[in-house]
């Protein structure tokens, strides 16, 4: 991923053409700094540490459910593979248990007979070219049958710690939604999200931004009566201005 870096300068360029300098407008982002760093804050104070949905017992695991969650949530995930990760919880295990097998645990899921097909390859290619071990690099883990960016993505955050955001429905839909990171594309979207989110809050905004997206605002109806933000959201979608109150939510919110 290419990661811009916040302007360090405010100069504009001396004599530019009008034309080339629509070609790369120097678009301001709604909100301020302060702003950014406020929304970001608040969210830290209502979940200081969040946590994916998503259950896994080892960067494997994790995966294969990141694999198995497109379009399917993340509840319906975890009931199939909590059977499966007791039976198959390697890549040797996977490839032994096979996709006849495999597609029983997991059939309740969307697209299962693809993402069999895909873990039983991702399987494979993780003993021939890895040694049965989950790659940290974005470009090794791409590599990987039915991974793609928004996984590898995941998979850093989640097994490695390396700050990334992959850019799921939810964080799409916010970002757009609050014109925080307008873009057509996801990528657009991470990349815009990555340059604006102080350095640290980046780590957990991942988190925070599906959290949000999944409890509060919502895709059919936002609940803004209950969003910590409504002060400093500039969404026209959104029906009150009072922000709620800013405690940290019991752990069990955090779960849903
Ligand atoms: S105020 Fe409403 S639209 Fe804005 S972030 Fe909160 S829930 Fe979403």
């Amino acid at each position: 991923m290419t990661i811009a870096k916040p302007k360090s300068s405010t100069q504009s360029p001396k004599k530019s053409n009008p034309v080339e300098r629509r070609k790369t407008p120097a678009r301001r982002n709604l909100y301020t700094r302060a702003e950014i760093e406020e929304i970001f804050r608040r969210f830290s104070v209502q979940r200081p540490e969040p946590k994916g949905e998503l259950e896994h017992v080892n960067p494997f695991t994790l995966v294969v459910a990141v694999a198995l969650s497109a379009q399917a949530t993340d509840a319906g995930v975890n009931k199939a593979t909590r059977a499966l990760f007791k039976v198959a919880d390697t890549p040797e295990k996977m490839v032994a248990l096979g996709e006849e097998k495999l597609v029983d645990y997991i059939k309740t899921i969307g697209l299962f007979r693809n993402k069999a097909r895909n873990v039983i390859a991702l399987s494979q290619k993780l003993i021939a070219d890895f040694d049965g071990q989950v790659p940290r690099t974005r470009e090794e883990l791409i590599t990987l049958p039915g991974v793609g960016r928004k996984t590898a993505n995941v998979v850093m955050s989640m097994a490695f710690g390396i700050p990334t955001l992959a850019v799921d429905t939810h964080i799409f839909r916010i970002a757009n939604r609050l014109r925080l990171a307008p873009g057509k594309t996801p990528d657009e979207v991470e990349d815009k999200l990555f340059r604006i989110i102080p350095e640290k809050y980046r780590f957990h905004a991942h988190h925070w931004l599906i959290l949000h997206g999944r409890y509060c605002c919502k895709a059919r109806k936002p609940e803004c009566e209950r969003c910590v933000i409504a002060d400093i959201c500039k969404s026209p979608e959104k029906t009150c201005d009072i922000p709620a109150p800013l405690v940290e939510l019991p752990p069990q919110i955090i779960g849903g």
